[in-house]
């Protein structure tokens, strides 16, 4: 009796400090096998920068190999980011191909010790098993598609495994939360009747549905059309920072019905309430900005930085810092709403302004781990945010392409 006195206090002491140790933390870091769906390092690669040596350089990034191994990354979607520039004059499916060969010149053919180029969710698990980052591609912006099917297949062929509908500009055929609000803005009402042909042809090759950086009701259009399971690359949650590029709680939950997840994107705009009034407040004002001084140019990706950041200063938009807490807090909201099943790690690293602090590069990632461990999830849950159920989501999609092909062969 005694004794189980004891120990029922000792439990009860246990979970409410939930110190852990260092060893513990790389114990459940280690047991992991850690996806991030989406990094814009390839815009920095496209344009030579090395991604194997640790970057000390004064043009800082927060991603390359050294700091990836030390994050613990198992495997990583590349961004292949089309920028809405290059819709005019049709340079679009250019950029694409420019942007998938840095990742499999740059990344994949210049590391092969380090990096196995990856197209399936049984790719991913025999990279790690070889001890290898394995490397993925995803198209950032459906205009990479110059409104082709037949492109849709070209880059699946050449490895590609998502595609996010939109980027911050509404397209031909589906309508972006970037530019919901701007009356001058054709827009569709969601998707058109060719966007729900992209969605089926993406079901058909086996590739994923990305909703980030979507309007509300594309997102919607894509969950009813899709007969896979969708996902979001890298968003976070709206009741939590009330911009459009976050998921209401309503989408969060459809998408996890539906066996989706969504990846958490770790740029501050998106995380507080504070540091998103910000972000609503400049994003507007430097679209315009930027719009207006980049007007007939084409800049390469270090000379949008310096230029958005110098805007930045001239409109006196000051970041607000979020923190790791911050992450944490978004992923507990979604595990409290949907479960531990719908919630991932899409943290944009190299494609955000700001990072939050305890979280500011990918070899951070062990802080995460910490975190959530004090905070009381086991270790199961974080091996399902952390991969598990990208590979769910992945596999689910593998399945659905599988079973059409059937369907078609009859
Ligand atoms: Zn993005």
């Amino acid at each position: 009796m005694r004794i189980c006195m004891l120990l029922a206090a000792a439990a009860i002491a246990a979970a409410q400090n939930h110190t852990v140790t260092d060893a513990e933390v790389m114990k459940v870091h280690r047991s992991a096998l850690l996806i991030d769906t989406h990094n814009d390092i390839t815009s920095r690669t496209v344009e030579g920068f090395d991604i194997g040596p640790r970057n000390t350089s004064d043009k800082p990034t927060h991603t390359d190999l050294v700091r990836m191994r030390e994050g613990g990354l198992g495997a990583e979607f590349f961004a292949v980011y089309v920028a809405a520039g290059y819709v005019d004059g049709n340079h679009s499916a250019n950029r694409t191909l420019q942007m998938i060969d840095t990742v499999r010149h740059d990344i994949v053919s210049k590391y092969p010790k380090d990096f196995m180029l990856a197209t399936t969710a049984a790719d991913i698990e025999a990279a790690h098993r070889q001890g290898k980052i394995a490397a993925l591609l995803g198209i950032e912006g459906g205009h990479a598609i110059e409104d082709s099917l037949r492109l849709l297949r070209d880059y699946y062929a050449l490895g590609v495994r998502y595609m996010t509908l939109t980027h911050s500009n509404t397209n031909n055929w589906a309508d972006s939360s970037g530019d919901i609000t701007r009356q001058e803005v054709q827009h569709h009402n969601g998707l058109t009747d060719f966007g729900k042909e992209v969605v089926r042809e993406m079901n058909r090759l086996g590739m994923m549905v990305d909703i980030s950086h979507v309007a509300d009701k594309t997102f919607w259009d894509a969950l009813e059309v899709s007969r896979a399971p969708i996902f979001a690359s890298h968003s976070s949650c709206r009741a939590l920072a009330n911009v459009p590029r976050n998921m209401t709680d309503e989408m969060i939950v459809a998408l996890a019905k539906k066996g989706g997840v969504v990846q958490i994107n770790f740029s501050c705009g998106f995380l507080t309430p504070e540091a998103g009034a910000a972000e609503n407040a400049s994003f507007a004002a430097m679209r315009e900005r930027v719009a207006r001084e980049t007007e007939g140019k084409t800049l390469s990706a270090e000379e949008r930085r310096a230029l958005t950041a110098r805007i930045r200063d001239e409109l006196g938009v000051k970041q607000v810092r979020a923190t790791l807490a911050d992450v944490v807090a978004h992923i507990d909201h979604i595990k409290q709403i949907a479960g531990a099943g719908a919630v991932g790690i899409g943290n944009d690293f190299d494609g955000i302004g700001c990072t939050p602090e305890g979280l500011d590069n990918v070899s951070k990632f062990p802080n995460l781990t910490r975190a959530l461990l004090e905070k009381g999830y086991s270790a199961e849950d974080i091996r399902k945010i952390y991969g598990g159920n990208l590979l769910r989501v992945m596999r689910g999609v593998e399945a659905a392409a599988a079973s059409e092909a059937v369907r078609s062969a009859r």
